[in-house]
């Protein structure tokens, strides 16, 4: 069984912090960081992590490395480019190099990483479930015209960020995939920060609205 948590991220544009628990291991993906002053995350209920995965350097995203004594002192896995925005202080010992595309093994947890298109060394995350696979997407941007978006893959549960949604759009609970594009991901969808992306499109059936691929 894996469990999703999100401890900070949902609702409004916050730091980034969703807390995933399967096979006796706890992964944290993103350890972001508020956008305000004195708006930092409540991390005291996260308890020790096995690792902290990036998906992408922005402050949002990875701002809370300076807190890592909090959950455990883990490792912090990201693609080098990434790793190459971070201040060398918190890479210190700590890093651990992921590619920007492909399949690892996370200390036993199936995780496939692809290009998000938001920020250079930006990607999407997805772990395989017993209950058909968790996507995160973190900040993701299909429309950037030198950044690369790699097809999602089919996932039960879908994190996707808005941050770059319209904020006049209203998220559909469910919605299908793009068309031509059928990527099912039932169940989904967590919404971060209530807007919907502009390449959404509502649906009125089951399932999850993905972005249209390069
Ligand atoms: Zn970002």
């Amino acid at each position: 069984m894996a469990r999703l948590t999100a401890i900070s991220g949902l609702g409004r544009k916050s730091a980034a912090i969703f807390l995933i628990e399967m096979s006796g291991r706890r992964v944290l993906f993103d350890l972001g960081d508020g956008l305000e002053p004195g708006d930092r995350p409540d991390l005291t209920g996260i308890g020790r992590v096995d690792a902290v995965v990036l998906s992408h350097a922005h402050e949002d995203h990875a701002g809370a490395l300076d807190r890592l004594d909090e959950v455990g002192d883990p490792p912090v896995l990201a693609t080098a480019r990434t790793l190459g925005f971070l201040p060398e202080r918190l890479r210190a010992g700590r890093a651990r190099v992921l590619p920007e595309r492909g399949r690892v093994d996370l200390m036993g947890l199936d995780l496939t990483l692809g290009r998000a298109g938001h920020a250079p060394g930006g990607v999407w995350l997805h772990v395989a479930t017993p209950a058909g696979g968790l996507l995160y997407t973190g900040d993701i941007c299909p429309e950037a015209p030198r950044l690369p978006v790699d097809p999602l893959p089919e996932a039960a549960t879908l994190v996707l960020d808005a941050s770059y949604g319209d904020r006049e759009g209203r998220l559909p609970t469910r919605s299908l995939p793009w068309p031509g594009r059928p990527r099912r991901a039932r169940d989904c969808a967590v919404r971060r920060r209530g807007a919907a992306p502009t390449w959404w499109r509502p649906w009125p059936g089951p399932g999850c609205a993905l972005p249209p691929m390069p």
